[in-house]
């Protein structure tokens, strides 16, 4: 019994102890017992929160914080966002020698912890736009009302769920052509997809690498007439149709992939060692999708040159708007954007 007690007394703890950070917006509401707390959710206000934690999110809040609007930021699932499982990042400016992913990742988070966001371990579950002053919920219960949020979510590759595909990230297997296709120069690569994405991306390999394979479902792409073409028209670039990769190869780095045609059955090996999936992303906004303008594709809306949406004081940056760039340069832009965007608009509306 006294075991079961004590037992219970350090789960209570080590839980209080992990809501410490979150302290402010949550209440102490009962001492029961057997040293058992519960706690209670209460609103909080804040003037600017922003939601994720990449390149968009700490730009944002960079900005937003040497502007006065004291944000608060949630990281989400993957604090620091996709960087976090890459290796060298080498096209950052300002990092001459290049960055371990992670590395950069600290850096930006120092500098926005420097001019004091605010920044919290959690997930935002859900939200209400109806505005002025829009909602938000965390994971825990927390209610955050906010005039100004700004979504900095990014988004997720697609991937194939093959055999050896993920051990072998960051050794051989990319979802990001533009990233890595700089370390497999003059090497031979495979590539799967069939739409635009993969087209462009298979042509900008074509440049750099000896040879790149096309691996292609079906036997016709998706892509566009005139990126097919660009495809048809690339000598170092061969198109397998109706072939699908079945298994990475490879111990510590890839060294080849297996392929299966569909319509013969017929197996082979691809001595390669650069593997990129370019078959789509998922940008998560599915909390959103009640309140926003998405695209097909799921992707935010946003004003042509700007980074506002459909609902006035919700703005929208980084990857989770852009489909076509994806880069860590590009979502730090946008989510500086995003922060000038929210500054003006809580002048214009007086809060
Ligand atoms: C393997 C790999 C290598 C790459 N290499 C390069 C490179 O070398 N150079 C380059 O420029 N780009 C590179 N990229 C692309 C680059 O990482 C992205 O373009 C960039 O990270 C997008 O930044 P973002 O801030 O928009 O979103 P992300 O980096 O995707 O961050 C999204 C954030 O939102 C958070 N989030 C999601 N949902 C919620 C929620 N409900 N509540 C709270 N938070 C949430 C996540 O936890 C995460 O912190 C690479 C990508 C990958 C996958």
């Amino acid at each position: 019994m006294f075991n079961l007690i004590c037992g219970k007394i350090q789960f209570v703890c080590r839980r209080a102890f992990a809501l410490k950070s979150a302290s402010e917006y949550l209440k102490r509401v009962n001492t029961g017992r057997a040293g058992v707390v519960t706690f209670a959710a209460v609103m909080e206000k804040v003037k600017c929160l922003i939601i994720g934690s990449g390149p968009a999110g700490y730009t944002a809040a960079i900005y937003a914080a040497r502007a006065g609007l004291k944000p608060v930021m949630y990281t989400g699932p993957q604090p620091g966002g996709q960087l976090m499982i890459t290796n060298d990042v080498e096209n950052y400016p300002g990092y001459p020698e290049g960055r371990m992913g992670p590395e950069m990742m600290d850096d930006f988070r120092r500098q926005a912890e420097r001019f004091e966001t605010d920044i919290r371990n959690e997930m935002i579950t859900r939200v209400d736009f109806t505005g002025p002053v829009h909602k938000a919920w965390s994971e825990s219960g927390a209610e955050i009302h906010a005039p100004a949020i700004i979504i900095a979510t990014g988004a997720s590759a697609k991937w194939l769920g093959i055999p050896n595909e993920e051990r072998l990230q960051n050794a051989g297997v990319s979802a990001c052509a533009v990233c890595d296709g700089f370390f497999y120069r003059k090497q031979e690569v495979a590539i799967v997809g069939g739409g635009d994405t993969a087209a462009e991306e298979s042509t900008y390999l074509a440049k750099i690498c000896s040879k790149v394979h096309l691996l292609v479902r079906r036997d016709e792409m998706r892509a566009s007439k005139i990126m097919q073409e660009r495809v048809m028209n690339t000598p170092n670039l061969i198109v397998h149709w109706n072939t699908e990769a079945e298994e990475v190869l490879g111990q510590d780095v890839v060294d080849g992939v297996r392929i299966v045609n569909n319509k013969t059955g017929e197996k082979s090996v691809l001595p390669v060692t650069g593997f990129f999936v370019a078959i789509g992303h998922k940008p998560n906004t599915d909390i959103f999708k009640d309140w926003l303008t998405l695209d097909e594709s799921g992707y935010i809306v946003t004003n042509p040159g700007r980074t506002t949406t459909n609902i006035p004081g919700v703005f929208a940056s980084g990857d989770a708007q852009d489909k076509i760039y994806r880069q860590a340069v590009t979502a730090a832009g946008t989510g500086c954007m995003a922060a000038l965007d929210a500054e003006r608009y809580l002048v214009e509306k007086g809060f």
